[in-house]
């Protein structure tokens, strides 16, 4: 299968470059999957699985917490606001947060942001189970 060129950055630097077959990830309005020969675009990321299949075939999963991807002359540069690699996802730490974040929401005085910040911590501990098969 054809591939391209991409590459993965945090803000604390370069994570993944290399020829990839296939990029698929969320991004603000949906689910995305890019191939070789893609016209040039760009979009925000949502909060989601990413799922990276390499030129050997093989497939790297990740949880990307938002950023943006650009498809530019046939070269894609994903810059992710946080990402963690499947391996690197510590589980225990996910089930907790996501405790904690649901028992925050039951909490009816929650102000609207209070609010907003724990289900923004629940959508992301929610994704890293997610991308563990853990949901
Ligand atoms: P927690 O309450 O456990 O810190 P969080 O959703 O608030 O979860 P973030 O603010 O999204 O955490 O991330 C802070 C840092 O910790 C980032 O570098 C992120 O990659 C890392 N991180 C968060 N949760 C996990 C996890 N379950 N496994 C591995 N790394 C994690």
């Amino acid at each position: 299968m054809k591939t391209f060129s991409l590459t993965i950055g945090t803000p604390d630097g370069l994570l993944f470059s290399g020829e990839v077959e296939r990029v698929m990830c969320r991004s603000i309005t949906g689910d995305l999957a890019i191939l070789a020969d893609h016209c040039n675009f760009c979009t925000a990321l949502g909060m989601g699985g990413a799922y990276i299949r390499l030129e050997d075939g093989t497939q790297r999963d990740a949880a990307c917490i938002g950023g943006m991807i650009t498809m530019m002359d046939g070269k894609a540069h994903l810059l992710a606001t946080t990402w963690e690699w499947e391996e690197d996802i510590d589980v225990e730490r996910a089930k907790a947060a996501k405790e904690r974040a649901e028992q925050r929401l039951a909490d009816s005085s929650l102000s609207e942001k209070e609010a907003a910040i724990a289900q923004a911590k629940l959508n992301r501990a929610l994704v890293r189970l997610s991308v563990k098969n853990q949901l």
